[in-house]
């Protein structure tokens, strides 16, 4: 790793794999079909990645079968199992520059971005779920009678997950760790607009020693290779991070199938609580980056910033003035502080929110503008006074798009916060810790940060209350996920 990144010629980034990995083989798709991965900050093709479909998901399923089943991943000591995973921060720290590069090649996100947050939280969660792989541990219990009853935590078996494309890095990480810690195989199909450094990690894996046909990665679309990895007979355990609408999909085809264990890491629509007596210039830059961040493609994105009646006004014009900080434009400039969404479809429905927001009758203090004339760059934009019944209140925007609603107590925004289908994360800002603590337990949402936002560790656990999600992804939390406790029971 450099320690300044270099200026990058998004030209001479190497793409080093797009076919599809199974059974420890790059091979391409069954049909033989590809697809164009495109880079957002010009709307221009980077590579043709193989199309997997119906029956590549099952070349995948029977090679992580038969790694979970007679491999020697299932035999290996949990303490080799993490030696491996070990292994694979290391290569993917070896990696970091390329790695980062190609994540903002293939996502848009800023450079310094997939340097500060993206790259070095990937590592840290491989690490993390290589220390637990040999510490996963049952119980024994004393059972009535002359009996002797303990439990073992199995690997719940192969594993099919479904991952998005705002942290294409992170969110391979997330769902891998865990899974390999736990010892199971994995089908991992990747979000279709960024599958490129989930395919170099792939490389990765092989070259750390995870042994043939553990991890494979089935590249396409969701409505082909990810309804085949939900539906799939043999996948015992299906993971997936996206939209709610999607989630909901999810579950049916398990229902439908095999009753595969099921976890969602679904949408949000945060809310974001500025008390007057809170320290304003950190609430401040707390709505901003709560928001902005990712450029607004966070699940947990502060996106309705409920704001004291007193300070309103004063914190509006201030967010307004922060916003013209923003730097907007190429990603490989370190400078740059915003980049792209990542494809034409998420650029023109978030257009279309803020054309709704306009003309629902919310005061648009700044923004709501395309960027430039290629790529799909969108300027931060901030509406105030945002009514609850519009649609820019309710629903999910996925952009740099925030929503300011002035509110005046403690027990009115209590109640408004939590009025939504959702509930992944909420923030409070307060100097007053009774104020603080009574709202960490009245929000419904599975995250609360008093006095911060987006602070992520691979230690604390993630996940969504209500359309939220099912389940807690990081921490000892995610190693439930991929684990079947059986209980045993010998007569005495
Ligand atoms: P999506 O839910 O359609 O896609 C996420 C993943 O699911 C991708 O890998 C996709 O290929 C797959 N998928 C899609 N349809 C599927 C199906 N029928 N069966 C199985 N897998 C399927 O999300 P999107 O279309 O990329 O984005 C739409 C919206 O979803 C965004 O605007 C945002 O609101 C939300 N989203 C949320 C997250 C999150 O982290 N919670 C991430 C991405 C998108």
């Amino acid at each position: 790793m450099s320690a300044e990144p270099k200026l990058i010629n998004p030209s001479e980034i190497k793409i080093s794999q797009t076919k599809m990995l199974i059974d420890g083989k790059w091979v391409d798709s069954a049909s033989g079909k590809t697809f164009e991965t495109i880079n957002p900050a010009t709307g221009e093709v980077i590579a043709h990645v193989a199309e997997g479909d119906r029956e590549d998901v099952d070349r995948a399923v029977r090679a992580a079968r038969k790694a979970f089943e007679e491999g020697p991943w299932r035999k290996m000591s949990a303490r080799e199992r993490g030696r491996c995973l070990y292994r694979l921060a290391d290569l993917i720290e070896k990696h970091f520059d390329e790695l980062a590069a190609l994540e903002t090649l293939n996502n848009g996100k800023p450079i310094n971005e997939s340097r500060s947050a993206d790259l070095p939280l990937t590592i840290e969660c491989y690490r993390y779920y290589a220390g637990w792989a040999d510490k996963i541990e049952g119980k024994t219990i004393p059972i009535n009678g002359p009996f002797f009853t303990y439990t073992r935590h199995e690997p719940v078996g192969v594993v099919g997950q479904i991952i998005p494309w705002n942290f294409p890095l992170l969110m391979q990480a997330w769902k891998w760790g865990p899974a390999l810690a736990a010892g199971c195989t994995i089908v991992l199909k990747p979000a279709e607009q960024t599958p490129l450094t989930a395919l170099r990690v792939g490389e990765l894996a092989l070259e750390a020693g995870i042994p043939e046909g553990v991890v494979n990665i089935v590249p396409g679309f969701g409505e082909t290779a990810g309804a085949a990895v939900a539906e799939h007979m043999d996948i015992d355990k299906v993971a997936f991070t996206g939209s709610t609408e999607v989630g909901k999909l999810i579950m049916q085809a398990a229902g439908r199938s095999n009753l595969k264990r099921v976890t969602l890491e679904l949408g949000g629509k945060s809310p974001n609580i500025v008390f007057a007596d809170s320290d304003l210039d950190a609430a401040l830059e707390g709505a901003f980056q709560g928001l902005f961040f990712n450029q607004g493609q966070c699940c947990c994105a502060g996106s309705r910033l409920f704001v004291e009646k007193n300070v309103y006004d004063d914190f509006a014009q201030k967010l307004v003035e922060r916003s013209r900080k923003q730097v907007v434009g190429d990603p490989f400039d370190p400078k740059t502080t915003q980049g792209p969404q990542v494809s034409q479809e998420q650029f023109d429905k978030i257009m279309d929110y803020i054309r709704s927001g306009k003309e629902q009758g919310a005061k648009l203090l700044t923004g709501g503008n395309r960027v430039g004339s290629c790529g799909f760059f969108i300027e931060p934009t901030i509406f105030a006074d945002v009514g609850e019944d519009m649609k820019i209140a309710r629903e999910e925007i996925f952009g740099p798009v925030l929503s300011m609603i002035p509110f005046k107590d403690v027990d009115e925004v209590i109640a408004r916060g939590n009025r939504t289908m959702y509930g992944l994360a909420a923030a409070v800002w307060t100097k007053d810790i009774n104020k603080a603590h009574r709202l960490a337990a009245e929000l419904k949402a599975g995250t609360v940060w008093i006095n911060c936002y987006d602070v992520f560790d691979t230690a604390a656990p993630f996940g969504g209350f209500k359309m939220s999600g099912i389940g807690r992804e990081l921490g000892s939390y995610a190693l439930e996920n991929y684990t079947e406790v059986k209980t045993v029971t010998v007569a005495l």
